[in-house]
């Protein structure tokens, strides 16, 4: 497999999709909650749930697929 700039361009970008870049070169995972209209919510999560503060009692909707989940935040050095 060719590693080109398109391939990490294109990777970073799907990476970062379920993230938000905090200012602390930190990155947080997103709500997991999706809307009625599909619209993913983009709030962070809140504490160590998978949903933000304003879904949160809307944890038993979410799937059980988006239980298994990976560590809240991962950190980037440059
Ligand atoms: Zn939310």
């Amino acid at each position: 497999m060719e590693f080109t700039a398109d391939f990490f361009d294109a990777s970073s970008k799907a990476w970062m999709a379920n993230k938000i870049k905090k200012p602390n070169a930190t990155y947080a995972y997103k709500c997991s909650f999706v809307g009625i209209d599909k619209t993913p919510c983009s709030a962070p999560r809140y504490k160590d749930t998978p949903v933000c503060w304003r879904h949160r009692g809307s944890l038993k909707q979410i799937k059980v697929a988006d239980t298994k989940l990976q560590p809240d935040s991962i950190v980037l050095t440059a």
